[in-house]
């Protein structure tokens, strides 16, 4: 079987059975990792090697903290607010869709009005902002902008510039849930990362938290304590129990990056050379459109709707016969939508392309 569900999504293999195998004597201690202390040299042993495992694969720089923390991406639409609007201003935002919608509506239901620097709305969230259509407000605090929405498949081909009218650079925000880890970032360039973890890090809930240190006195005072990437940092993610085995999990999948893939260069020649397939087979087929422009097209994810929508319902169920999981496109949207993330093998898309030209062959 292959799994494209856009998330909580595919691990790898490799992860699983390792996680399998030791799951219940983790290096022959006689207990599971899941029932270890979380201040136990053991454990901390196994949160700093996933840390800097992450570290080296993004080459994250000194003077950047990894936080590994919770609520799920959708926290971190309240918490980046919190932590960054302490000297005052407003956010502004990017709207490329759906994600970054609700990044939006959640700063504005906190901290009122936003700055809308940019849309894609008149192109119906087809194609991202040109650099040049970005333009702060005055008053401009950070810019955040979703690097891949991933109900569209509508993905940045640049790093947008957050640089408000008086040529004062903000931190730039970015969403890296759907797209972190598929290939090298330069971290450098941003503020704040944060991705939810459940589509190329690990299971749902644990959030990785990348700040740049100088950051970490924005803050508003008003802020829960579990928000605060201050108090993150300095109690090295444990102001409360942190999600244990996610992260341990998390590590599992960035030895599996580092070791068995060969670090993010070559993850994303294998993306890029997935992705490429499968939005070659649907703009070949007369039965499958995708309507992205090309340059923004996602590598992670790959909506496609069918010329007859009464032929969803069987595509569907022949897709799950034939061990094609998880197609359907997200509810708010419909269609078909394929996730190709770190975890789903190129002989997976290979899978996926062989099925679609036999039904379209058949059906279309
Ligand atoms: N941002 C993006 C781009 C996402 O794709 C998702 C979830 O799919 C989220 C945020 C929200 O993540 P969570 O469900 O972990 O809160």
């Amino acid at each position: 079987h292959f799994n494209f569900c856009a998330g909580p999504a595919a691990l790898p293999t490799a992860v699983l059975e390792r996680a399998r195998d030791e799951m219940l004597d983790y290096h022959g201690r006689g207990l599971s990792v899941m029932e270890m202390s979380h201040r136990s040299p053991e454990y901390v042993a196994i949160a700093e090697k996933a840390e800097a495992d992450l570290r080296e694969l993004l080459a994250i720089p000194a003077n950047y903290r990894v936080l590994f923390t919770q609520g799920g991406a959708s926290q971190q639409f309240a918490a980046v607010p919190y932590n960054l609007l302490g000297e005052g201003g407003r956010p502004s935002f990017v709207d490329t869709g759906i994600w970054s919608r609700k990044a939006i509506k959640e700063a504005r239901h906190l901290f009122g009005e936003v700055d809308l620097a940019a849309s894609s709305e008149e192109n119906g969230h087809t194609a991202v902002p040109r650099p040049e259509a970005i333009r702060l407000a005055e008053d401009s605090a950070y810019l955040h902008y979703t690097a891949n929405e991933t109900i569209g498949g509508l993905a940045f081909d640049y790093l947008p510039e957050a640089l408000r009218p008086d040529g004062r650079e903000v931190p730039l925000v970015g969403d890296m849930s759907s797209t972190i880890l598929s290939g090298p970032l330069d971290v450098s360039r941003f503020g704040v990362i944060y991705a939810g973890a459940q589509k190329n890090i690990g299971p749902a809930g644990l959030v990785v938290v990348i700040v740049r240190d100088d950051l970490l006195d924005r803050a508003r005072a008003d802020m829960p304590t579990l928000f605060s990437y201050k108090e993150l940092a300095a109690a090295g993610s444990m102001v409360n129990t942190p999600a244990t085995y996610s992260w341990y999990l998390a590590g599992l999948v960035f030895e599996w990056l580092k070791d068995d893939i060969g670090g993010l260069s070559a993850m994303e020649a294998i993306n890029a050379r997935k992705a490429a397939k499968l939005y070659a087979a649907i703009d070949a087929s007369g039965l499958y459109a995708n309507p992205i422009t090309p340059a923004n097209r996602s590598r992670m994810n790959v909506p496609f709707v069918l010329a007859d929508e009464r032929l969803d319902a069987p595509f569907l169920a022949e897709a799950e016969a034939a061990g094609l999981l998880n197609l359907k496109g997200h509810r708010s949207v419909g269609g078909m939508r394929a996730s190709l993330y770190n975890a789903v093998p190129e002989a997976a898309v290979d899978a996926l392309i062989d099925f679609m030209t036999d039904f379209e062959q058949r059906r279309g």
